[in-house]
């Protein structure tokens, strides 16, 4: 049976990279040995880090004066980071979810932290707009895609201060405007790679301004210095970023990511509306999430939640369990997933309706 991979992360990856990647840890490049036992430096190791590199630049159309590093720790370690180097007097936080509180946590060791604005009082299910930005901010951490909860800010924001997103989520799935962030990072595992490496793309000029110590390994500018290879970088989902990054260009770039979200999107959303047994947890349009499409039993079907679930597994559907703090259902549709998965997933949906 054909399994279509709706997990949230570590998430679908393109069959083809995968094989690469395969391919490349059986034997890389012809060389005879595997891409995970050869020295990072070494010259058929270092091509790999430096496209990787490139290709974040060139994919996202990252202005002069920014640099990509490939790290590990996971976008969690960044939650610390971030503040550790950027973080002088004042922070602004959006507080959109779980996320968001722990980037928020780990900042309020550093200095002050304002939350400019909450959707707690609805448990995530909506992005705070027409929010207060004071002008005196550091920066402004956002998280443009709630992976949890399926929010989606699909626009980077216009605001009077400099930005620091955590795109773990949703980067590379529409274009961005890098030149308004200092800093833009994630863990790779939803939509970028396997798990193990985090991409942190950052504005060079912005470091060097807090006056704490900051350990060596905890300061950007380390990594930066040594071209992302101050210790040994996780190699392997290093690669695979690159042949990932290579497919996604050969696709049609981040704009072709776009259509084919939305497209999926417009499927997956269309389907739970019409259908008399669900309804989308995120209620505002334009808030609902391309990549994590959240869902639930309506009232009266809510004995179904188990039924359903094994239903769509036995059909194929994987990772479709919502997370602990929505329940219901989540299907996450990252860049691999295709527009034949999101029309299996809705059969499976209008079968069951069908059933009941
Ligand atoms: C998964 C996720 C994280 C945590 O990433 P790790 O790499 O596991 O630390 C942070 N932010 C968002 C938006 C996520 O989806």
């Amino acid at each position: 049976m054909k399994k279509y991979n709706f997990g949230a992360g570590p998430c679908i990856l393109p069959r083809e990279v995968i094989e690469k990647t395969a391919s490349a840890i059986l034997d890389f490049n012809g060389i005879g040995l595997s891409v995970a036992e050869i020295s990072h430096r070494s010259k058929d190791f270092q091509p790999v880090m430096d496209e990787a590199r490139a290709l974040v630049k060139e994919v996202l159309n990252v202005p002069e004066g920014y640099s990509v590093l490939f790290l590990g720790g996971g976008a969690s370690l960044e939650f610390c980071m971030i503040p550790f180097n950027f973080l002088v007097k004042k922070a602004g936080y959006l507080n959109t979810g779980v996320w968001a509180k722990k980037a928020m946590k780990e900042a309020k060791l550093f200095g002050e932290v304002v939350e400019v604005a909450s959707s707690a009082d609805e448990n995530f299910t909506y992005i705070p707009k027409n929010f207060e930005v004071p002008t005196d901010l550091d920066y402004l951490h956002v998280t443009t895609n709630n992976t949890i909860y399926g929010t989606e800010l699909h626009k980077d924001l216009d605001v009077p201060v400099r930005m620091i997103g955590d795109m773990s989520s949703d980067i590379f799935s529409r274009p961005v405007d890098v030149a308004k962030y200092d800093c833009i990072y994630g863990g790779a595992q939803k939509n970028l790679s396997m798990a193990g490496v985090t991409f942190i793309i950052i504005k060079d000029d912005v470091l060097g301004r807090v006056q704490r110590e900051i350990p060596t390994m905890l300061d950007y500018r380390t990594h930066i210095k040594k071209g992302s290879m101050f210790n040994t970088p996780p190699v392997v989902p290093i690669y695979t970023a690159m042949e990932n990054l290579r497919w996604i260009k050969a696709n049609g770039g981040v704009q072709a990511m776009q259509k084919l979200a939305k497209e999926r999107a417009e499927i997956v959303y269309g389907e739970i509306d019409r259908n008399k047994l669900f309804h989308g947890t995120v209620k505002c349009e334009e808030d609902r999430s391309y990549m994590n499409i959240c869902f639930v039993l309506n009232d009266e079907y809510a004995d179904l939640q188990d039924e359903f679930f094994k239903f769509a597994t036995d059909r194929g559907m994987v990772g479709i369990k919502g997370h602990r703090d929505v329940g219901g259902f989540r299907a996450s549709c990252y860049n691999a997933m295709t527009i034949e998965g999101c029309k299996a997933l809705v059969e499976t949906m209008k079968e069951f309706e069908a059933k009941h």
